[in-house]
């Protein structure tokens, strides 16, 4: 259903390209700092035995679809860092991210995650290594790393080298997450999809704003929203009644004027709204 790789990256580029340069610096900061994460938390699985283990055992552990959904988090995690710059200037109002998505996986599942692609890489590269005893997997896996880390550009890159990284990873995470939604049961979003509940956290964080001027007639139950009555203010500057508005976001994540699409609690569902979402920034100009 989705784009392949290579327009994948091309919508990345797109986005790129259509941030400022301060927005560009600020981007690069954040990715590189998960990257330094990932990178610290990889060093120590490759050497520590006990946690290697335990992380490829808890990884072995988990059904396909559990895996997929460590990867989608993942990549919701970065594509929230580069999305929040559209979701800001497209409205003026600074967007509430739900807090689970900021990054915050537990380290169990970051530990899982980070082996989990540096297994897929392999896979990939060289299909014969995952073929011999998974004990011995922690020292082939050590040497191919340390090949990469010890090239003068393994740690301290540069701020393009970075934003190449950044690239190949969420194309190579986007993929992923795309093949498994379509070999799987795993609901997906987009065109005609599910529509998802609003991410609570979104809803208890939207403005109250009172009626001025004209008074408005509110969509969802077509009676007007009288001056000064307290209502509730859509980050697409869309005014409801909030007892109209309020049981409608439980079961759809649109705005009933212009389905703006509210974040939610649904991973995939997510991945698809931050996709179309860059898709915008790099010209597409739909929302
Ligand atoms: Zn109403
Ligand atoms: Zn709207």
């Amino acid at each position: 259903m989705m784009a392949d790789q290579n327009s994948a990256e091309t919508i990345i580029m797109a986005a790129l390209s259509a941030l400022t340069p301060p927005q560009l610096s600020d981007l690069t900061h954040s990715v590189s700092s998960l990257f330094h994460l990932c990178y610290r938390r990889l060093y120590s699985i490759l050497s520590i035995p006990t946690l290697f283990n335990l992380t490829l055992h808890h990884l072995q552990s988990l059904p396909l679809q559990h895996k997929s959904l460590l990867i989608a988090r993942h990549l919701l995690s970065n594509l929230t860092a580069l999305t929040r710059f559209m979701q800001n200037s497209s409205t003026g109002n600074s967007f509430p991210v739900p807090a689970n998505f900021a990054s915050s996986m537990k380290l169990r599942d970051l530990d899982a995650v980070v082996l989990l692609l540096l297994l897929c890489e392999i896979r990939q590269l060289y299909p014969e290594v995952l073929e011999t005893p998974s004990s011995r997997w922690r020292s082939i896996l050590c040497d191919y790393i340390s090949r990469d880390m010890l090239k003068p550009s393994g740690i301290e890159v540069s701020s393009a080298q970075v934003l190449i990284k950044y690239v190949e990873m969420v194309t190579k995470c986007k993929r992923f997450v795309s093949v498994m939604a379509s070999n799987d049961s795993v609901s997906v979003g987009g065109k005609g999809g599910i529509e998802a509940a609003t991410a609570v956290a979104v809803v208890v964080a939207l403005p109250s704003v009172e009626v001025s001027g004209n008074s408005l007639e509110c969509v969802i139950c077509k009676e007007n929203m009288k001056q000064g009555r307290d209502v509730c203010k859509l980050p697409c500057d869309h005014l409801f009644h909030w007892m109209c508005i309020l049981p409608w976001l439980k079961e759809k994540n649109t705005c009933p004027c212009c389905r703006y699409r509210l974040p939610t609690d649904d991973v995939f569902g997510e991945i698809e709204r931050l996709w179309e979402v860059m898709a915008s920034m790099g010209g597409g100009g739909k929302l």
